[in-house]
């Protein structure tokens, strides 16, 4: 049926059913499970690039390219491990069909596309909402992600 399902996972208890519904799926489709989270870059201080952060007194917009990665590098790493303590019991049963992915992107939505179409994730299942406080029939992500790809999506409560 399914050979790669994308969740993208913001720690959420949406996503968290989400993750549950794609491990029912993955288990009669014999398939792989790619968790996927999407460092906004503004977080990092891309978006602010001269006006905030900096590293060893260094603002941001005087960083060379080697320095700048540094400061991505780190971000995604901190973001790595919060994830996967988040997901910590969640996936010890399905270790061996699971990637836990994190990756930057100015738009989580856009940044999810390519994930799904550069790895060849035939389905994607997330929630319909996610950590934002204000309720209403879907988040941003899951709508933006919907315009932005071709490939199914199958939202989650
Ligand atoms: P909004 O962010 O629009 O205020 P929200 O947080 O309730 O509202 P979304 O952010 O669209 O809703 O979350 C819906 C689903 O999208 C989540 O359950 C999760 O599956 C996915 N998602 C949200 N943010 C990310 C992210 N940064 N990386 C990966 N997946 C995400
Ligand atoms: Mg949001
Ligand atoms: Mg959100």
């Amino acid at each position: 049926l399914y050979s790669k399902i994308m969740v993208p996972y913001d720690g959420s208890e949406h996503a968290k059913h989400a993750l549950e519904y794609a491990k029912g799926l993955a288990a009669i489709s014999d398939a792989k499970i790619a968790i996927v989270h999407v460092v906004p870059s503004g977080v990092m201080g891309v978006d602010q690039i001269g006006t905030e952060g900096s590293l060893d007194g260094v603002p941001f917009g005087m960083l060379n390219y080697e320095q700048y990665e540094g400061v991505v590098r780190a971000a995604l790493d901190q973001a790595k491990e919060k994830v996967t303590e988040n997901l910590a019991g969640l996936v010890e049963d399905i270790a061996d069909i699971v990637t836990i992915d994190v990756v930057a992107g100015t738009a989580p939505a856009e940044a999810l596309a390519r994930y799904a179409d550069k790895n060849g994730c035939d389905l994607i299942v997330m929630g319909r909402r996610g950590l934002g406080a204000i309720r209403g029939m879907l988040g941003s992500v899951s709508f933006g992600l919907l315009r932005s790809t071709d490939v199914p999506v199958l939202t989650v409560k």
